[in-house]
């Protein structure tokens, strides 16, 4: 039986970079079921590199939101990832949207985002032309990133550094040993062995099957699983954006904003809806809930420039409100070596780099 440091399973961005980390200091291999990499959730977001501004005081998405854009923005310069700090401006027409605006800056504020800029109304047309919004707050750290070339990069730095990747190999089933794991594994249809010191769980929303699968792991350890699905619609025509422009947020997601690619194309979302099954599949009858949603900071769009375009699935631990990213080690389970990523919606993509060095720290 072939045996290794450092078996990640999951080739979405959290565990392309945790295995390119690991492979810093171990022989690492990461697993992919599908064809390629990113195929899943780190292929169908909004490609933003998030300020750090709504999380909770101390929590591990404020923690590792504002260190991962940090590690983020220089990775990218040294590997020649294609990104921009383009900024973005949240706006507000309301007494109570002004008020979020406050609540928001002041939140920002404790989790050490220091930059933010509140806008007047004659402002706002300077960063934002044609916006309908009487109040606004501008975060210049917020900026875009092709998130392809973003995961190359840590591909090259896995292989690099030695690691392995595999993609059509399909985790099964592992069980403790005494000094690690003996992890079963499906690779294009011929079945494999390896025993490896550490198991890190990246399978995004197949995390929660995953870690069933893991002999003798107690149940209680894995959280519910709730699919909140996100739709884009594109908007092919002439516009007046060149910053990301953001309502408030709303209860399970950030509202129907609207962000540029680097190629300078727009296109608002993602709206919020659980969904019972991991479906991709926009419904285009939901055109018209977009343009209402757009036009309340957009009143000129030509809603015939506006098409369907894609979806991504939020792996949500909860249907009521606010979570956490969980990293969870053996100070949860007791399994020495294990590590489960549970409930990595956004800003996941920001706090990967950060996430990777947590996963580091927490497997002792
Ligand atoms: C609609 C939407 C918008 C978002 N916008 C942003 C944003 O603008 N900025 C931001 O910072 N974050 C954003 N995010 C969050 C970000 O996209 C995710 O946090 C991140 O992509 C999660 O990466 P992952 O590697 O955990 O999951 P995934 O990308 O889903 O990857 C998991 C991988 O594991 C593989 N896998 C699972 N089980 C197995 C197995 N048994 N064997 C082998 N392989 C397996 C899967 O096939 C998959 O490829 C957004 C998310 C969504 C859904």
């Amino acid at each position: 039986m072939e045996k290794l440091d450092t078996v990640v399973i999951g080739a979405g961005v959290i565990g392309m970079a945790v295995a390119a980390k690991f492979s810093e200091s171990t022989q690492t291999l990461l697993i992919e079921q599908g064809e390629q990499f990113g195929e899943h959730s780190s292929s169908r977001n909004s490609e933003v590199i998030h300020a750090g501004l709504y999380y909770a005081t101390n929590s591990l998405k404020a923690q590792l939101c504002i260190q991962g854009k940090e590690l983020l923005y220089r990775h990218c310069e040294k590997f020649h990832v294609p990104h921009k700090r383009i900024g973005k401006v949240l706006t507000a027409k309301t007494t109570s949207e002004v008020n979020t605006l406050h609540t928001i800056a002041a939140q920002a504020k404790i989790n050490g985002v220091d930059d933010l800029q509140f806008l007047s109304k004659t402002h706002i047309g300077r960063y934002a032309p044609h916006i309908n919004a009487t109040h606004g707050l501008w975060s210049p750290s917020t900026g875009i990133i092709d998130s392809h070339q973003f995961m190359l990069s840590l591909l090259t730095k896995l292989t690099q550094n030695h690691g392995q990747y595999v993609p059509r190999t399909q985790f099964l089933a592992a069980r403790k040993t005494c000094n690690g794991y003996i992890v079963d594994l499906d690779c294009d249809g011929d079945l494999f062995q390896i025993q490896c010191q550490y198991l890190i769980n990246a399978g995004g929303l197949f995390a929660q099957k995953n870690a069933s699968l893991i002999d003798g792991l107690e149940k209680k350890y894995i959280p519910k699983l709730h699919y909140c699905r996100g739709q884009y619609f594109s908007y092919h025509g002439k516009h007046p954006f060149s910053h990301l422009v953001y309502p408030v947020p709303e209860k399970h997601g950030l509202g129907i904003h609207a962000t540029l690619n680097l190629a300078g194309q727009l296109r608002f979302g993602p709206d919020t809806h659980f969904i019972h099954d991991l479906n991709y599949q926009i419904d285009a009858n939901d055109k018209n809930k977009f343009v209402q949603a757009i036009k309340q900071y957009w009143p000129a769009i030509d809603d015939t420039k506006l098409f369907a375009d894609y979806a991504g699935i939020r792996p949500k631990i909860t249907q009521t409100g606010a979570q956490d990213f969980i990293i969870q080690s053996s100070n949860t389970h007791s399994y020495t070596g294990l590590i489960n990523l549970f409930g990595i919606e956004s800003p996941g993509l920001t706090s990967s780099l950060a996430i990777a060095e947590q996963v580091l720290k927490d497997i002792g």
